[in-house]
């Protein structure tokens, strides 16, 4: 029977760590460090992770501004208020919650952001940074809070095979990324991938970012590898991850929970990165 990694449990540690730096900045510099938090559109599931994330700055002495945008806002009104938050002194990270609605080009307004206070780590500075192997750049959070999931099993990372199903820009390409720069030996599939269970049957660690309800089911697992299910899938009856938990957490060493696994790794990982920035 795996073990289950909290991801609720370490996020609570990093966020009082991210308390105590907070509360030395505003003492030693008279203001609290900001986040502003930018939501378009009326998707359900967004305004949810925008609510989360200002209640967990509220928890760690972070002031949090939000920008609450209707489904018609134009890319420029955007790109305008992207600009005045890079001017602002009071703020030091932004965060632009995806998806934003379907006519506006995500990349111009991520690219937007200032790269010092891009919290979340999109833009395409801090993006190729990671590629680079420069420690210098934002990590982006749900990656570097997977990278944080995978060390507190105290399981070393160097040598294993990991292998991550998804490409995607937020998620699956930089954690391939940070898994190398992890000194893994790393196999990113997707949806062309053929003979996908033969590949993730030999993974030591399996990263899992879909989108598809219960899509690892155990025969695709490896016994005792570390299984970490990115995956938030909402219907009517809840929140599902992208393994088969019931089944496979009974070959897997290690595995990660939906809801309690990455996603308060991500939120804790924002906040990081907010204070990170400050203080640089
Ligand atoms: P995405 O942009 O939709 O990417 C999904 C990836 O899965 C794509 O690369 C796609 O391949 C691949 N894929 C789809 N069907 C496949 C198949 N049959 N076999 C192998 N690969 C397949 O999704 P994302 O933004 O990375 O998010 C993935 C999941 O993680 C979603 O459920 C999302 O809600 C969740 N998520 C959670 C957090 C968190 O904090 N917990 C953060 C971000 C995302 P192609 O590239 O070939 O299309």
């Amino acid at each position: 029977m795996g073990e289950i990694i909290s991801g609720k449990q370490i996020a609570a540690q990093i966020k009082l760590k991210v308390q105590a730096r907070a509360q030395a900045f505003e003492q030693k510099t008279g203001r609290k460090i900001g986040l502003a938090v930018v939501r378009a559109g009326s998707d359900p599931a967004s305004a949810i992770y925008v609510r989360n994330k200002v209640k967990a700055c509220e928890e760690c002495n972070i002031a949090s501004y939000s920008y609450i945008l209707d489904d018609n806002v134009s890319q420029d009104e955007l790109v305008t208020l992207v600009n005045k938050l890079n001017a602002d002194d009071k703020i030091d990270g932004i965060l632009v919650q995806l998806p934003l609605p379907k006519h506006i080009d995500e990349r111009i307004v991520l690219s937007a952001i200032s790269p010092n206070k891009d919290a979340d780590g999109f833009h395409v500075v801090n993006a190729g940074k990671l590629f680079l192997g420069e420690s210098s750049g934002v990590i982006a959070c749900t990656p570097r809070g997977i990278i944080e999931l995978i060390k507190s099993t105290g399981e070393d990372i160097c040598g294993k095979h990991a292998v991550v199903i998804g490409r995607s820009n937020i998620v699956g390409k930089p954690v391939a990324a940070l898994l190398l720069e992890n000194n893994a030996t790393v196999t990113v599939c997707h949806s062309k991938t053929q003979h996908l269970k033969e590949i993730t049957k030999t993974a030591d660690i399996l990263v899992v970012a879909v989108g598809k309800r219960h899509f690892v089911t155990a025969d695709m697992v490896k016994r005792g590898a570390i299984v970490i299910d990115v995956g938030m899938n909402r219907d009517e009856s809840g929140l599902y991850g992208d393994v088969d938990f019931e089944n496979v957490k009974s070959v897997a060493g290690y595995i990660t929970p939906v809801p309690g696994g990455v996603g308060p790794m991500t939120v804790a990982m924002l906040l990081l990165n907010t204070v990170d920035g400050a203080r640089a």
